[in-house]
């Protein structure tokens, strides 16, 4: 067993009383963090979008969400959990499995996986739950090292991608003044697989020539149909098509990647790390999403493998605060596609952090998940 940075820093603080990392005293930090108490707590929240939200399986005005904060000696670590009512968790699902968590057994916000494992034998399910405390221990040891979560995986702020904007299911007239009002993104995003799909995207191409990316929801239960579609997006500047069919249609969907002149990404059927195995050979790519895989700990270990078995990968989000999504950002650097729009569709973000500049993900270089609470 080799020594971790953070024995080596230990070993740094004890030789030199204090270990220069990006510039900042280091040591001090952790000789201060030592025999102190992690304390969780979490609220409930709920925003307000500032569009009726339409996607195959219903529409919505508002989403539900827990803040969380992780205390430790005298540093906060910020949290969220974002559940869209089509996955199951709720306000009173999240705060009853988060009464359950007693960080207290553990003494060192260092110890993730250990800590983040015992969180996920809590129970099954409840992901973004878990996410909400994943998220708040990685701002919280973040800014015991002074650094954001980017600059300590080594990313290159500079190669963050540009965000995607969604342009929700709506008349003719809705969707020709929301394109409008999205002129600074360079990619915009469509929900099909309602009755109007074709409508949506020659709507769309009446006042803009602006690439398209294309999330059908599982709505295409037909193969040939799905391909047939894929070619005819494929002619209207279109850059992938996101889970086109069924989850539980795998053959078709090998089918139509193989066949298909665009990649084919995967969502609903790609949680956790695990299912990035299963959708190789069957999608193109991956869509990593911390509500699904239960956080910044998971979503980087889906992202490596992904990367490693040659797929794409798309960083995606639900309606949240700039809490998780800048969390997400802090992957943004490494991933092909970004669809990372959640804190923009609400008019009630109550924190400042990642921005959309030019259609460009900007990462702050605040510590941790690199946020100030409003
Ligand atoms: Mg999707």
């Amino acid at each position: 067993m080799g020594l971790t940075r953070r024995d080596l820093l230990k070993a740094g603080t004890l030789l030199t009383g204090g270990l220069l990392f990006g510039g900042r005293s280091y040591g001090m930090n952790l000789l201060k963090s030592q025999g102190g108490k992690m304390e969780l707590k979490f609220y409930p929240y709920t925003l307000e979008l500032r569009h009726v939200f339409t996607i195959a399986s219903g529409s919505r005005k508002t989403t539900p969400v827990v803040l969380t904060e992780i205390n430790y000696e005298g540093y906060t670590g910020y949290g969220e959990a974002s559940m869209p009512p089509y996955l199951g968790e709720s306000h009173e699902s999240v705060m009853s499995f988060l009464s359950k968590v007693e960080l207290g057994r553990f003494s060192d916000p260092f110890d993730i996986e250990n800590i983040l494992d015992y969180i996920d034998d809590i129970a099954p399910g409840n992901k973004a739950a878990k996410a909400s405390v994943d998220i708040a221990l990685h701002d919280l040891t973040g800014k015991i090292m002074g650094q954001p979560w980017y600059k300590i995986w080594g990313y290159d702020k500079t190669k963050t991608p540009y965000t995607s904007f969604t342009i929700g299911i709506d008349t003719p007239e809705i969707v020709r003044q929301k394109v409008k009002e999205a002129e600074q993104y360079k990619v915009l995003k469509v929900k099909m697989g309602l009755d109007n799909d074709k409508e949506m995207v020659e709507t769309i191409r009446s006042v803009s020539q602006t690439p398209l990316t294309v999330d059908v929801n599982q709505g295409w239960k037909d193969k040939n149909h799905a391909l047939e579609m894929v070619h005819w997006l494929n002619e209207r500047k279109t850059l992938f098509v996101e889970q086109p069919m069924p989850k539980d249609q795998i053959d078709d969907i090998a089918w139509l990647t193989e066949n298909s002149p665009l990649p084919i990404v995967g969502d609903e059927s790609v949680q956790r790390l695990e299912d990035v195995i299963k959708a190789h050979g069957i999608y193109s790519g991956i869509n990593i999403k911390y509500m699904k895989c239960t956080g910044m700990r998971e979503g980087h270990k889906m992202l490596n493998l992904a990367k490693a078995l040659n797929m794409k990968v798309m960083l995606g989000c639900m309606t949240e605060t700039s809490c998780a999504i800048s969390a997400a950002a802090q992957l943004s650097p490494m991933v092909d596609w970004a669809d990372l729009d959640g804190n923009l569709l609400i008019s009630n973000d109550i924190f400042d952090g990642v921005k959309v500049v030019d259609g460009k993900i900007q990462l702050t270089d605040l510590p941790g998940i690199g946020i100030k609470k409003l």
